[in-house]
């Protein structure tokens, strides 16, 4: 543009010069061709109103053609001349303004009209020129020539005040070189974006293209598209009305347009185009063209979809997944992550997962593996307890595998979390099982070898003595009498461990019951303690019991089950005691809902570790089993006592120094009981001997008994015990024979043992019903749980006794039995 002007200002000033030098071969011609010679010339004086008057006024001169001597040639060489010369100064002028009127923004407008006025001045002066040779109006070309005279002063001052400004403006060459370079910029930035441009006229619909814009739209010269509708019309079918509206949008609201849209190339694949395209509005400030640029998206569109899908893919997956940077910098968690920690995706980007996810309980061993593994870019699998936002602990199964670039630098790890919290528990569970079942197995193991050890015991007290009895050596009478007492103790010994596992069994199938009624707490603690005098007194230990309190005459609880848990606790005391002391002292505490009576057996024996004092209770087990196996037992004896101490709705708790001896404190729930109370006593001291009660022998004589049992120890012994009652006994060895007997012979009782080869207790019991033996039919059985009696009395039975039978406890049963049945058919017969 400023090169431009600089040609102008230098044509204006050629012409200029020329114009001066024109004025002054005029002015030489007019001299020359003068009509009279200087000397003879009078000069007279015009007026300013003369002069302008007379302007057009030709009478004072001659025309040019009659002043001097003209050929024809040369006068109108002049005339054709300065008509030719006119008649370009008058166009010069014109196609001046014209261009100054399609070039606004040309600077410097003012000095390219004053060019036109000086142009068309000099034009007008050599018009007057040509017009002087056959009209003289001299005043008039002498106007004209002062016009153009000031004209082109006035152009000359407006060319040196605009010269600096024109001076400072580049050159056209340095403009053209400028603009060759911004273009190759231009046109490399373009290339290496691989973006094209386009352009399209909106008022002649004129659509043009570069030539990657063309590339990239599969154009060629045969498509012949240069319109718009010919260029949307080879886009993807789908997306020609969106952009369309587009367009539309773009024109209406004269906004810049963004669109992506779609095409097919030659082999028919789907390629993806970006277009940008900014308005140009014309001079009458509307649209006048639509021009951008267009990006080949595929590639990235292509990636972008694929990313699209793998996110996709992770973030649905249930599994946590978190991508991080090479230096372990979380850049993307999904959302099964943010659902299992807690945080959000904005709480944890750029922190290490680490940092903000392990605790105290997170093995730093497998932390260390990890942290191996990474910094040697090897893939690692892990088992680790995180922790969650709460502070929730849970356990993952994580996966991390570095990812590397085409040149095999490490660029991200991907670690997958799968949530194992669930599994680890259950594996834990199961190992605790696993534990407890080897540690009851291994109690269990323990118990039988104690067992053994405490069955083969009495066995051998029985075997061995029963042996000597049969010899004639070893047979006085006061030998046989304590052989005997022997046998009877050691069987007594094996009903005590027989009896300890059924109620163990009965307590742990919940087939106890607690009946409570009134009992005197002062007779428990007395059959307690002479229980244990004997012992007591052959050990030489120190024996008491006293109360700390009044002593109840009674209290509400179940009698023999509080007895039992005594025995259990004080029988420990006394065998765990070698020297000192056993002590019993009770207390009753009164509240008022209750009372509790509370009983503390005080021992100075060998004391439990500390670290036993829980196990004891638990069934079979063992302070030291081989301490304990020397003083014997089963491990269930607390075990017991523990659970009928809380079925009577107290407790059993235990204080011990190893060595030193052992406190163990029963509580059991006393009932209320409004009843006087005595005064405290003390009861049995260590002088007061073992009272063993005799029992009054029913006699039963003459009464007809049949014994069925397949054990012949058994038929024997209820033989020799009727037989010396006074009793008339016949045996029989299965339910079979029962049954044959009972039809032939007469007999009032039958004692029934309930399992038995060939036919059992049950159905022989019915079949005798059912031959109308109505006399008493006593199951003897060793089915000593709960349920036994009544599926005993359901079969037909009328009494149950339980093995091993006591010969008191069988007379008893007997004779009770005879007598009401005796009673029963006395009142039948008053009746009949
Ligand atoms: P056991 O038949 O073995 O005595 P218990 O269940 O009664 O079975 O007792 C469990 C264990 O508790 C005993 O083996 C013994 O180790 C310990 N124990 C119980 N009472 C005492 C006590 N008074 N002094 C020392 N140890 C005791």
């Amino acid at each position: 543009m400023s090169a431009f002007v600089r040609n102008i200002l230098l044509m204006i000033s050629l012409a200029t010069s020329f114009a001066a030098c024109d004025a002054t071969l005029a002015a030489e011609t007019e001299a020359s061709g003068c009509c009279a010679a200087p000397q003879d010339r009078q000069f007279h004086a015009d007026t300013a109103g003369g002069f302008f008057s007379k302007l057009f006024d030709a009478s004072d001169y001659p025309a040019r053609w009659y002043c001097g001597s003209w050929t024809l040639e040369t006068g109108w060489l002049h005339v054709i001349s300065d008509l030719a010369i006119f008649g370009a100064y008058f166009t010069i002028p014109l196609v001046l303004l014209y261009f100054l009127r399609q070039r606004p923004d040309l600077p410097f407008p003012k000095i390219i009209w004053l060019f036109a006025a000086f142009i068309l001045a000099c034009g007008f002066g050599h018009l007057v020129e040509a017009g002087i040779f056959w009209w003289p109006i001299y005043r008039f070309s002498g106007v004209i020539k002062a016009v153009t005279a000031i004209v082109s002063w006035i152009t000359v001052l407006v060319l040196i005040r605009m010269l600096p400004d024109v001076l400072n403006l580049p050159s056209l060459a340095i403009l053209g070189q400028q603009l060759r370079i911004a273009n190759k910029r231009l046109d490399s930035a373009l290339e290496a974006g691989n973006i094209g441009v386009w352009e399209w006229d909106v008022d002649s619909d004129r659509f043009a293209a570069d030539e990657r814009a063309q590339q990239m739209h599969g154009i060629t010269a045969a498509d012949r598209i240069t319109t718009l509708v010919s260029f949307i019309d080879s886009l993807h079918e789908d997306d020609r009305e969106e952009l369309r509206d587009a367009i539309c949008r773009c024109l209406s609201d004269i906004t810049n347009c963004s669109i992506n849209y779609r095409l097919y190339d030659a082999q028919g694949s789907i390629r993806y185009i970006q277009a940008h395209g900014k308005i140009v509005l014309g001079e009458n400030g509307k649209p006048k063209k639509l021009v951008g640029v267009c990006i080949d998206q595929t590639e990235l569109t292509e990636y972008h979809n694929e990313v699209e899908k793998l996110s996709l893919v992770a973030s649905g997956t249930r599994h946590s997944v978190v991508i991080t940077d090479q230096y372990g910098a979380i850049e993307w968690v999904n959302n099964a992550f943010i659902k299992l920690t807690g945080y959000t995706s904005e709480e944890v980007m750029g922190r290490k997962p680490g940092e903000f996810l392990q605790g105290p309980e997170t093995n730093q061993g497998t932390v260390e593996i990890i942290r191996k593994a990474l910094r040697a870019d090897r893939q690692v699998s892990a088992e680790l307890l995180n922790y969650a936002k709460d502070g929730r602990p849970y356990w993952i199964a994580l996966e991390i595998e570095p990812v590397f670039d085409d040149e095999n630098r490490l660029r991200h790890y991907i670690a997958t979390q799968v949530d194992i919290t669930e599994q680890v528990r259950r594996t834990d569970e199961l190992i605790e099982a696993m534990e407890s079942a080897e540690t009851a197995n291994h109690a269990k193991s323990q118990f039988l070898a104690n067992m053994s050890h405490e069955i083969r015991t009495p066995l051998n007290g029985i075997i061995g003595f029963t042996d000597l009895l049969m010899y004639e050596a070893y047979s006085s009478p006061e030998e046989k009498q304590e052989f005997l007492q022997t046998v009877r103790s050691s069987g007594l010994h094996l009903l005590t461990l027989i009896n300890g596992i059924l109620d163990l069994a009965k307590i742990e199938s919940g087939q106890m019951s607690v009946e409570r009624s009134p009992c005197s707490p002062q007779e428990i603690l007395d059959e307690v303690v002479s229980i244990f005098r004997p012992k007591v007194n052959e050990k030489g230990l120190k024996f008491a019991c006293r109360w700390d309190s009044k002593v109840p005459k009674q209290v509400v609880t179940n009698g023999p089950q509080l007895k039992q848990l005594l025995l259990n606790v004080v029988g420990n005391a006394v065998k765990f005691t070698n020297e000192g002391q056993v002590e019993i002292v009770a207390r009753l505490r009164e509240c008022p809902v209750g009372s509790q009576l509370t009983i503390d057996v005080i021992d100075t024996g060998i004391g439990i570790p500390d670290d036993k004092l829980d196990e004891i209770f638990h069934p079979f087990s063992q302070a030291d089993s081989s301490v304990t196996r020397r003083f014997g037992g089963t491990g269930l004896g607390l075990a017991i006592s523990k659970n009928l101490a809380e079925m009577l709705g107290g407790s059993i708790e235990v204080k011990s120094v190893e060595g030193e001896g052992s406190v163990f404190t029963v509580i059991v729930d006393a009932g209320v009981m409004p009843e006087e109370k005595h005064p405290a006593t003390r009861l049995g001291d260590e002088t007061a001997p073992c009272v063993l009660k005799d029992s009054n022998l029913p006699n039963l004589n003459g009464v007809r008994i049949l014994a069925v049992d397949d054990g012949d120890a058994n038929r024997r012994f209820m033989s020799v015990v009727l037989d010396h009652a006074g009793a008339e006994v016949w045996t029989a060895e299965n339910g079979k024979e029962a049954v044959r007997f009972a039809a032939t012979q007469t007999p009032e009782v039958i004692l029934l043992d309930m399992q038995m080869p060939v036919m059992d207790g049950y159905t022989a019991a019915s079949l005798i019903r059912l031959q109308g033996f109505e006399g008493p039919i006593i199951a003897v059985t060793a089915h000593a749980m709960q349920g036994d009696r009544e599926k005993c009395l359901e079969s037909g039975c009328s009494e149950y006794l339980s093995k091993p039978l006591g010969r008191d406890e069988l007379l008893h049963t007997v004779a009770f039995a005879v007598h009401d049945y005796r009673l029963q058919l006395a009142e039948q017969n008053r009746n009949v």
